[in-house]
């Protein structure tokens, strides 16, 4: 108790020394269509995880590229919105975040599910390791923010990575709350998963990236971003998977419907 008590204290302390600017906390909640929808007591809490996060994770630039707080708040509230009813310690095993300033080039073989998640194949805008980083293109990422593209969030991509990366592995499933049943998790995601590869097989135009047809661990990834996104366009062609997401973020973002996704 006394360790919660401190840990506690230790939380309020972050939060009164290492505030968000005002300005730059409300630019980014009016300028980005993802955070519209979200309550008045949403975006409280999104600050403070935000803040929480921003200062418990390691940022780190490549290239010389220069992490300013605009940059770190910005990718820190994508990744919070995440776990926005879930809790910071659904982070606790990502330290590191790392940002190019725009693509970045990998040579490697075929990626490892059970390490190693790639974005793309060679030119990534993301990229998320077992036990390692998160690594997210700032040209990507601020593009992205600049003109909200439906289904498109590498920031949300690449940290829907390290949920489902919490059992140990990339395999689609993050764990599980007590109210969600595995079994229908596992046969929800893998026949929308089957139904988009077959799509694709007969060239049949994909209801949604058909990036997500690569693995499980990719169809997670890219609903989350839809689910965050463009939460009807999910909703109408993978309804059950959206509902299972639903119960996994403990949120429905088609409450927030504004008019300005789809
Ligand atoms: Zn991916």
């Amino acid at each position: 108790m006394a360790f919660k008590w401190l840990s506690h204290l230790h939380t309020r302390y972050i939060l009164h020394r290492h505030p968000i600017p005002h300005e730059l906390w409300h630019r980014l909640m009016r300028d980005n269509a993802l955070f519209h929808g979200l309550t008045s007591v949403e975006k409280a809490h999104l600050r403070e995880l935000t803040t929480l996060f921003l200062h418990q994770k390691n940022f780190k630039g490549t290239q010389g590229f220069e992490i300013t707080l605009n940059i770190g708040v910005a990718i820190s509230a994508q990744a919070c919105l995440l776990i926005l009813h879930l809790g910071l310690e659904y982070y606790d095993e990502c330290d590191d975040i790392i940002i190019y300033p725009g693509a970045f080039k990998v040579a490697r073989q075929t990626p490892d599910e059970m390490g190693l998640v790639s974005h793309e194949a060679k030119v990534l805008a993301g990229e998320s390791w077992l036990q390692g980083p998160v690594i997210v293109s700032w040209d990507a990422s601020f593009a992205e923010m600049e003109k909200t593209m439906p289904g498109h969030n590498v920031v949300l991509h690449e940290f829907a990575h390290k949920l489902d990366m919490l059992n140990g592995r990339a395999n689609g499933m993050p764990p599980l709350h007590r109210n969600m049943v595995r079994e229908v998790w596992t046969k929800v995601f893998t026949e929308a998963f089957e139904h988009l590869q077959t799509r694709l097989e007969h060239h049949q135009h994909p209801e949604i990236n058909e990036y997500a047809a690569t693995s499980p661990a990719e169809f997670f990834a890219v609903t989350t971003e839809y689910f965050f996104t463009a939460p009807t366009k999910l909703r109408r062609h993978f309804p059950k998977v959206f509902t299972q997401l639903c119960l996994f973020y403990r949120q429905n973002p088609i409450k927030w419907q504004s008019g300005s996704f789809s």
